[in-house]
């Protein structure tokens, strides 16, 4: 186990875990992007981090998914939930744990939740008469329906009678109101509150949280003729990944530490499973609720939800392999405020990457380089040659980093990476202006002017890396490489950006080499 001396703080993040009904699409990309760089961050700023993604592998759709393919429920998820693993690893998601909800301790976690909560009396068995859509998995009132249609899917619900076992949400309705209004932080952004406490207010039903119509899921402890409801079983991998089966036995592990510290980050369609149903799971289980549930958006093509009888689906793996994964991570953060929707359009994508990725980010790195093979044979001047880094370069890093943790906790990627680049147009600039081809170096006055210039481009390009390695840690490992200095040497403290242009002679000390770079970051792309 780790010492906890050693870190400052616990981090828990999670996405969803994804249905292994059919292959991951730029939505699973997106939710796994956002807590990837938001891990990254944090494993950054010191946090013992843990990431937790994975897939949801039981239900009806599973079970129907695998009869029209004639292979068994298990097959097909053993199948699907590697094009989640690949699609993840060629998007270099940081990810501690892929948790299968068919894996043992996950099966075993359910079924000890459910039993303690049936023991307690929070759940109970009874009979559910009503309207029951059969894709959501979802029972439904006479009030939501639209005529007879599912509100979520809008196919026809049908009419069924059966026993079930039921969750008081009735008891802590109360409870849970009360607990979101006091906490700003619990559920963001801040209008998705509002739409929760709304849906809370119009009263809670008990939720039916067991099956008899199909098989293929975690069996009530004691009477298996039941199939404990799918987001029952989904829910709580949250709790089996940090080790809740080790923590009910009394040992020791981080669980605690960790289960609070939770950010879990979800699309707005399964918000009200995470903000309702959830923390009344929990309520009853007496445990501590999540610290945030952060809801985004969807991502729209040309303006229409994606969708495959429209033919308007983005692939992801298209996507990595003509442009790359940090292209694709980039745009996902850049384009628009977490939260919102967004509409993927590939001219626009094509715009931004060439501007911003290959214009001015790639070119200030091949131009510093090339400047420093031209006037030092890629020696970097020292601290004694150089003197002081520029003054209006280092004002404005500061400015950046100084916000960075509230900006991160707030979800606002898209901003972060704005002040990002427009910082990297600071730097163009000023090596425009200060034009080092033009400085008469026969002077040492002269000379000591250009080695300041290239020592304070290339530190700065330095911070850069680190600015973006949370959202392009690809590019960023690529940039050190090319500085010639350790991967990641950010991860100490000790020369991080808000003292590097104190410190910059401990990470680039006399006669520090900057590699040539022949590679193009970022190649630009002729649209055809
Ligand atoms: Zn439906």
């Amino acid at each position: 186990m780790a010492n906890k001396d050693n870190y400052k703080n616990y981090f828990y993040v999670t996405t969803p875990i994804y249905y292994v009904n059919d292959k991951p699409h730029i939505g699973h990309a997106y939710s796994t992007v956002i807590a990837d760089s938001i891990a990254r961050f944090k494993r950054l700023s010191g946090y013992k981090v843990f990431f937790l993604t994975g897939a949801d592998e039981h239900g009806l759709k599973i079970e129907k998914e695998a009869n029209a393919r004639g292979i068994t429920p298990k097959e097909l998820a053993d199948a699907v939930h590697i094009k989640f693993k690949d699609l993840f690893g060629m998007l270099s998601i940081s990810y501690d744990r892929f948790i299968r909800t068919t894996d043992e301790d996950h099966i075993k976690t359910v079924q000890l939740a459910f039993f303690a909560l049936m023991e307690k009396g929070d759940i109970y068995l009874s009979e559910y008469e009503g309207w029951y859509c059969t894709p959501c998995e979802t029972f439904l009132t006479d009030k939501v329906l639209i005529d007879g249609n599912c509100p979520q899917c809008g196919r026809p619900a049908s009419r069924v009678k059966e026993e079930s076992y039921f969750l008081k949400l009735n008891k802590y309705e109360k409870r849970l109101e009360e607990y979101i209004e006091s906490r700003p932080e619990f559920i963001k952004p801040p209008f998705r509150k509002n739409e929760v406490l709304s849906f809370i207010k119009e009263g809670l039903n008990d939720l039916s949280v067991s099956r008899t119509s199909f098989s293929w899921g975690i069996p009530v402890p004691g009477n298996d003729k039941h199939i404990i409801y799918v987001w029952f079983d989904a829910l709580l991998n949250y709790l089996t990944a940090i080790g809740f089966e080790e923590f009910l036995e009394g040992r020791d592990n981080d669980f605690n530490l960790l289960f609070k510290t939770a950010n879990h980050i979800v699309g707005k369609d399964i918000l009200k499973f995470h903000a309702v149903y959830w923390p009344v799971m929990l309520f009853a289980l007496d445990l501590p609720l999540p610290k945030t549930i952060f809801a985004h958006g969807w991502w729209l093509m040309d303006n229409k939800k994606m969708s495959k009888s429209l033919g308007n689906v983005i692939d992801p793996i298209y996507l990595i392999n003509n442009y790359g994964a940090d292209a694709l991570r980039f745009y996902l953060l850049r384009e628009i405020t977490l939260g919102l929707d967004g509409d993927f359009n590939m001219d626009n994508f094509i715009t931004r990457y060439n501007s911003e990725l290959a214009n001015d980010l790639g070119n200030l790195v091949s131009r510093t380089t090339a400047m420093l093979q031209k006037y030092t044979g890629g020696k970097l001047p020292g601290f004694g040659e150089a003197g002081s880094i520029d003054e209006h370069l280092s004002k404005a890093i500061c400015n950046i980093t100084s916000t960075l943790n509230e900006r991160y906790d707030n979800y606002d990627f898209a901003r972060i990476l704005e002040e990002t680049f427009k910082f990297i147009n600071t730097v163009n600039k000023y090596i425009n202006d200060s034009a080092p081809w033009k400085i008469d170096i026969s002077s040492p006055e002269g000379k000591r002017n250009l080695y300041k210039i290239l020592r304070s481009a290339v530190v700065s390009i330095y911070c850069i890396s680190y600015l973006i390695y949370p959202f392009m840690p690809d590019t960023a490992a690529r940039i050190n490489k090319i500085l010639n200095v350790e991967a990641f040497a950010f991860f100490k403290s000790s020369i991080v950006p808000e003292n590097i242009f104190d410190s910059h002679g401990v990470l680039f000390k006399d006669g520090h080499k900057i590699n040539e770079s022949r590679e193009i970051l970022f190649p630009k792309i002729i649209n055809t």
